[in-house]
């Protein structure tokens, strides 16, 4: 696959500026990003002084969907393919072999260190690498924001959104209208929150009727060749009340800050500050207690963090999110979100449905 190959050699290069002989990459979302790989059991063994001497292992279930997968590396067939991949980098004499502590249980560390010497920790190498993405994944992001993005259009032309229907309704709907246009399933469970329930920023769908002049947040994304989109859009059944359009036309001026702030160099924290004083001005600050986005890609959420914790800048071809919300408890909520790919220029939009305040 030409894909992943230029992917690894990134990798190598990092591997070379770390002084490490190797990486044993055992998160199988790590193994997929590297070789094309979509079983469930698989292991991989970089090594820093090139590609033939790289190594892939998994078990019996896949030795013909890794032969077509992954076609352009060794591939060895093991059940316990960490301790297997550990054992061959021993025998490769590898003197540092980097490993991904971040996914490794202490147990599992145990019965590493039995299996090779001179283990080092090297967490997050292929996630800082994932964070930026490069076109082939810019276009599975595109597909799985148009799913959405179709899905929703499809459930408000067929009077989908109506008084006396429920979350739970909805958001089976939702999802079986991005099968219909293309997604795998949906990249996480969909959040449908009706009038009151829409001030609960995680609300998982109930048996709750829609009612009359009651706010719709529907946060949801659909999975396509692996890739997670994700969107939220908040709307109002029959009509709106003054309050409704003065708390949605502050979300909306605050994600719009937040998408200006999306710029190459960007501190993470700065993007965040950037939306958050727009709501805050208008003190409401407490009433937006969760950051302003995250990375999304092979997962629904991965580097960068947006948000006051957050670490480190914006690149070009970084994938995120920018999802400030406000949450009136016992009244309502608004959240708008959209995903988004960093650019030299203006930020791409993937997300593409109407942030203007739709009313059904
Ligand atoms: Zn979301
Ligand atoms: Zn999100």
């Amino acid at each position: 696959m030409p894909l992943h190959a230029p992917r690894r050699a990134a990798l190598r290069a990092e591997l070379v500026a770390r002084d490490l002989d190797a990486l044993l990459v055992t998160d199988l979302v790590n193994v997929r990003y590297l070789t094309g790989f979509t079983g469930s059991n698989a292991a991989l063994l970089v090594a820093a002084d090139g590609e033939e001497r790289s190594v892939f292992c998994t078990d019996g279930r896949y030795v013909e969907q890794s032969a077509v997968e992954v076609p352009d590396l060794e591939r060895v067939v093991e059940r316990a393919c960490d301790l297997a991949l550990a054992a061959r980098a021993g025998k490769d004499g590898y003197q540092r072999v980097g490993f991904e502590s971040q996914h490794v249980t202490v147990d599992g560390l145990d019965a590493l260190e039995q299996a090779v010497d001179g283990l080092v920790r090297a967490s997050g190498l292929v996630e800082v690498l994932r964070a930026v993405k490069d076109e082939a994944e810019v276009e599975a992001l595109r597909m799985a924001c148009a799913a959405a993005d179709r899905a929703l259009v499809d459930l408000i032309e067929h009077g989908g959104l109506r008084v006396g229907r429920t979350e739970r309704e909805v958001a089976r709907e939702l999802e079986s209208r991005m099968l219909d246009h293309g997604a795998a399933g949906p990249a996480f469970e969909s959040i449908v929150a009706a009038g009151a329930n829409s001030a609960i920023p995680h609300h998982r769908p109930t048996d709750a009727v829609f009612k009359l002049g009651d706010f719709v947040k529907l946060d949801f994304g659909a999975l396509v060749d692996g890739y997670h989109s994700d969107m939220t859009r908040t709307l109002v059944l029959g009509r709106a009340a003054d309050w409704q359009r003065d708390l949605y036309d502050l979300v909306a001026r605050a994600q719009a800050a937040g998408r200006a702030a999306l710029t190459p160099g960007a501190d993470v924290r700065a993007v965040d500050a950037a939306s958050r004083q727009v709501v805050a001005a208008a003190g409401h600050g407490p009433r937006f207690p969760h950051g302003l986005g995250h990375g999304v890609g092979l997962r629904i959420h991965e580097a960068p963090a947006l948000s006051k914790s957050g670490e480190g800048t914006l690149s070009a071809g970084m994938a995120v999110t920018v999802e400030p919300g406000v949450y009136l408890s016992g009244k309502g909520g608004v959240r708008i979100e959209d995903t988004l790919v960093v650019r030299e220029s203006a930020p791409e939009l993937l997300t593409l449905t109407t942030k203007e305040l739709v009313v059904v």
